[in-house]
């Protein structure tokens, strides 16, 4: 009979294990490494295999499947998006995620994605505002205080430097969470009551509230030249959060057009609508931001590539701790054509 040594295991990080490597890393170096493994992949972005997510959609949110390849290795994430969710007491946004060696087609990982996800998000949104973003951008409007909102002001004190932010929720009790929860990091808090109060001296305005229509959480008049936009929200077929006139007049930069283009909030503009693929700018070979006046956006709607990412910097850190457990979850008989041999040697 197989010795237990002998299994295939695969590591499996839970949430609890997630939760404990993220406080010995420290939150805010840990969105510094996922945005350097992030910023990797972006720049060998042609050799991964693309595809928009497969989703599907019901009345009340969407259940989608992300996967990608770098010819070396394969990963998916598993993950819901539920607006009405938070209203029964559940996350808006679930998920977790395996990586599997191409070579055998084994999984390597599997891992809780719902807080990798809130960190590779907001990593992914602070690398795209060191290349857009106005240079020494101190202050970000940051509106829709729920699940994200933390992590999306944490990554852009870690990587850009933000000092200041601004927070606006339509449920003054998300804000009133988002301000205790931000006390004492190194960040100065300023609560507001409306979005327009949120947006007054902010270079930087994240959008990310989750509400499964077209909504307008920026009006045209609202956004002044000279800003960067991190769309976050807008991530869904008839999801948005931004007035089309504001498109309009910004240079649009997204993941991967084929998906943005279903998800983002371009799917309210022409097929044709000119945008920028974030990874070219990563690259060297597109310009990010150019003037001083220019209005940037990040239509972000998250992509494989960035989740992969997440998955490969989880293998490289937990190797060598105990933030993991083995899982028994793969058949992997002595005798590969044994496996029926297997089953009868286990039986009771
Ligand atoms: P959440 O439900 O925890 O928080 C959303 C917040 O938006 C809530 O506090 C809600 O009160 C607020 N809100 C709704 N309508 C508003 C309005 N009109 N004005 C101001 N605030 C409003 O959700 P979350 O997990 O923080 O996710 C937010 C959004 O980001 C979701 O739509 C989610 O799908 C999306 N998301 C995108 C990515 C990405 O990679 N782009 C990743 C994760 C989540």
């Amino acid at each position: 009979m197989t010795q237990p040594s002998d299994k295939a295991l695969v590591p499996f990080v839970s949430v609890d294990n997630m939760m404990r490597l993220i406080h010995h890393v420290g939150i805010e170096q840990m969105m510094r490494d996922l945005a350097e493994y992030v910023e990797e992949d972006f720049k060998r972005w042609e050799l991964f295999d693309k595809t928009p997510r497969v989703a599907s959609h019901s009345d009340v949110g969407v259940i989608e499947l992300m996967p990608t390849s770098d010819g070396e290795a394969y990963g998916f994430k598993y993950v819901n998006g539920h607006p009405k969710n938070t209203s029964e007491g559940l996350q808006t946004v679930t998920a977790f995620g395996l990586l599997a060696d191409v070579y055998t087609g084994y999984p390597v990982l599997l891992t809780e994605m719902t807080i990798l996800t809130a960190l590779r998000t907001a990593a992914t949104s602070a690398m795209a505002a060191k290349y857009l973003a106005p240079k020494g951008s101190t202050t970000m409007a940051m509106i829709g205080n729920g699940a994200q909102s933390e992590f999306q002001t944490l990554a852009m004190k870690a990587i850009i430097g933000l000092k200041s932010v601004r927070l606006y929720d339509n449920d003054q009790a998300a804000t009133e969470k988002c301000a205790r929860n931000l006390q004492g990091m190194g960040i100065e808090v300023v609560s507001c009551k409306t979005p327009e109060e949120a947006i007054e001296g902010a270079q930087i305005l994240t959008t990310c509230t989750a509400d499964k229509q077209y909504a307008t959480i920026l009006t045209d008049n609202m956004v002044g030249s000279g800003v960067h936009i991190n769309a976050i929200g807008g991530d869904c077929p008839g999801k948005t959060e931004l007035a089309p006139g504001i498109l309009s007049r910004s240079d649009v930069f997204v993941e991967y057009p084929p998906q943005t283009r279903i998800e983002g909030e371009i799917q309210q503009m022409p097929e044709d609508f000119a945008v920028t693929e974030l990874w070219e700018v990563i690259a060297g070979k597109k310009p990010g931001r150019t003037g001083e006046r220019q209005i940037t956006l990040f239509d972000s709607v998250g992509f494989a590539i960035e989740d992969f990412s997440a998955l490969r910097y989880i293998r490289d850190r937990i190797k060598g701790t105990d933030y993991f457990i083995d899982l028994d979850m793969l058949a992997d008989p002595d005798d590969p054509r044994d496996l029926f041999g297997m089953l009868q040697r286990a039986k009771p």
